[in-house]
């Protein structure tokens, strides 16, 4: 087998999972895709990493993480995954990872891709997508210098957004479905005190509005169901994730919502395929829980590994 361990994502709950698998010195691949932007890197900062007072970037951390994993000797490669296949080599059980730019055999997979923004779904959303639809306020905001800005989603996300959004907008209305806000009481009080920012509660994105680019967002009230029309330049979307567990799905179980079943190991129910980060069904999907996963899923590989190879220490 060309390696030990092959890590799928190079964000951090991927990279943290690299470093302790080449600390335990197993050969050690990471395969990260740029065609999704992990979330953590597109974050302009976060607040509550650990050790980081003043906040920290989301590329300035992911890009630190890297350089620790790569000093041990993992190593990283950009080129994204096509398809896992099961494989055997003289006896032993493995997989076959094909990706973009080459095909490699491993012993065992972490599998830490990640999730991608959800999309509203409704028309004009696609069409106008570039062209005032955005899901990233850290890539596009800057593009709104004193234009008008409408914010989609009440969770952590859409309340970060909308406060950075703020350096750039003349106004920033956020929309939300519900009276209150899902987001951490922290952000909510930001949020809450801007005086950049207004509220449409209880209402429902129906319709992104424009020919060639945005022009305005149509909303209906949860509770009467009028429907209204605010005028903007930019929509941003931002309502929860969808998993990238599209690789996997028929290999380990899933969740209905797409998201991977694991034990507290970070055991997938297929033997030798672990996974770590927000692809993994659980309670709080963060930077630092993400981590705390990773070192467990290289932790778990490294056993499953040296068992393979007859080296475990028991
Ligand atoms: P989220 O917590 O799932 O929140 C999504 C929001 O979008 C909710 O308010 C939801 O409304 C709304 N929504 C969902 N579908 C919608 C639809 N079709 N139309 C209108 N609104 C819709 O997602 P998130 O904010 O992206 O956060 C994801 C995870 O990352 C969370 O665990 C979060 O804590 C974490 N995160 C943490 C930080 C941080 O710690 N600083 C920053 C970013 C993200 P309802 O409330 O009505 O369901």
């Amino acid at each position: 087998m060309d390696y030990d361990v092959i890590i799928i994502g190079g964000g951090p709950s991927g990279i943290t999972a690299a470093i302790y698998a080449s600390r335990a010195r197993l050969k050690t691949l990471v395969l990260e895709s740029f065609s999704v932007a992990g979330q953590a890197i597109i974050t302009d900062s976060i607040e509550n990493y650990p050790g980081f007072p003043d906040g920290v970037n989301g590329f300035e951390l992911v890009s630190r993480f890297k350089k620790q994993a790569e000093k041990f000797g993992t190593i990283v490669k950009a080129s994204h995954v096509k398809g896992i296949k099961e494989y055997k080599d003289r006896g032993h059980r493995g997989w076959k990872v094909v990706s973009e730019k080459e095909v490699s055999t491993t012993l065992s997979l972490i599998i830490a891709s990640g999730a991608r923004p959800k999309k509203l779904g409704v028309p004009g959303e696609d069409t106008l997508q570039g062209r005032g639809v955005s899901y990233c306020a850290t890539c596009d905001g800057a593009l709104y210098k004193d234009k008008d800005i409408v914010v989609v989603g009440g969770g952590d996300t859409a309340v970060e957004e909308a406060l950075f959004l703020t350096r750039f907008g003349r106004k920033v209305s956020l929309v939300h479905r519900r009276d209150r806000l899902r987001a951490t009481k922290i952000l909510q009080e930001r949020l809450l005190s801007n005086k950049k920012i207004s509220f449409l509660w209880e209402s429902e994105a129906i319709g992104i509005l424009g020919e060639k680019k945005v022009e305005g967002l149509r909303v209906r009230n949860v509770k009467g169901g009028g429907e209204s029309d605010v005028a903007c330049d930019g929509v941003f979307i931002f309502v929860g994730y969808v998993p990238n567990t599209g690789l996997v799905k028929g290999i380990v179980k899933l969740d209905t919502s797409g998201y991977i079943l694991t034990d507290q190991d970070m055991n997938t129910s297929k033997n030798g395929i672990f996974a770590c980060g927000d692809s993994r069904k659980k309670l709080l999907r963060q930077v630092v829980t993400a981590c705390g996963d990773g070192a467990t899923a290289a932790f778990s590989a490294q056993q499953y590994v040296e068992e393979l190879k007859g080296i475990a220490y028991k």
